[in-house]
């Protein structure tokens, strides 16, 4: 087994055991396996290992790895996690499964555009910038719900859930809890928080995907 393929399953169990301690149905917390900056042959043994759901944080980078790898394996879920410029929507909506980082009024435009025109509907997140930092993408959380009601009915995108990065600096308890009060006001289901540092502790405040890489894949 290669390093990567002996961590993704250390990872699983430690997953398996803060969805029990948490009193979380066993298997409700998805693992999206975030392997930007690694080549397809490190790629390749951790979806060999069983792992379909991965994560990639630009849209030029995934095109140069992902389309042979999903064409190899179809059941491949492949998300963008990373900030989208509105001039790349065409080419992530032809790439990804789910889109984790609408956070703006121009990004659901042109999305809403991009997926009539082609025929694909992606799954939908809002990023919440929860610390409100500055340098950080994400919609201001006193936005949040009037955009994801916005993104429906004026764009005609539904938004499955939300997702945030807490400030590096913090516990990222509070950020956790604040993401699942504005899910729960906007009325949608999925969280996605949680990285290598934080996962157990997002799954404790409702996580339904965490977002691991260097766990699994060494580090960048
Ligand atoms: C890189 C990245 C991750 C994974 O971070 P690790 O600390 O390596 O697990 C998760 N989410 C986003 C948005 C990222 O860009």
């Amino acid at each position: 087994m290669t390093n990567a393929v002996e961590q993704l399953h250390a990872v699983k169990a430690k997953i398996a055991s803060a969805e029990r301690e948490a009193r979380r149905e066993p298997g409700t917390v998805t693992l999206v396996a975030v392997s930007k900056t690694f080549a397809a042959e490190d790629i390749r043994p951790v979806i060999e290992a069983g792992q379909r759901v991965f994560g990639e944080n630009r849209v030029q980078e995934a095109q140069g790895k992902w389309p042979a790898l999903k064409e190899a394996f179809p059941d491949l879920e492949l998300h963008l996690i990373g900030p989208l410029q509105s001039n790349k929507a065409k080419e992530a909506v032809a790439l990804f499964d789910v889109i984790e980082t609408v956070d703006r009024e121009k990004i659901a435009v042109e999305l809403s555009k991009e997926m009539a025109r082609q025929g694909r509907t992606p799954r939908l997140y809002v990023q919440v910038n929860t610390g409100s930092e500055p340098q950080k993408a994400g919609i201001e959380p006193r936005e949040a719900v009037a955009f994801v009601k916005r993104c429906r009915d004026a764009h005609g995108l539904a938004i499955e859930g939300l997702m945030c990065i807490p400030p590096a600096d913090e516990n990222p308890g509070p950020h956790f809890a604040l993401l699942e009060q504005l899910a729960r006001e906007a009325g949608v289901e999925k969280l996605s928080m949680g990285m290598s540092g934080d996962y157990e502790t997002a799954i404790a405040f409702g996580a339904t995907s965490v977002r691991v890489g260097s766990a699994i894949f060494g580090s960048r």
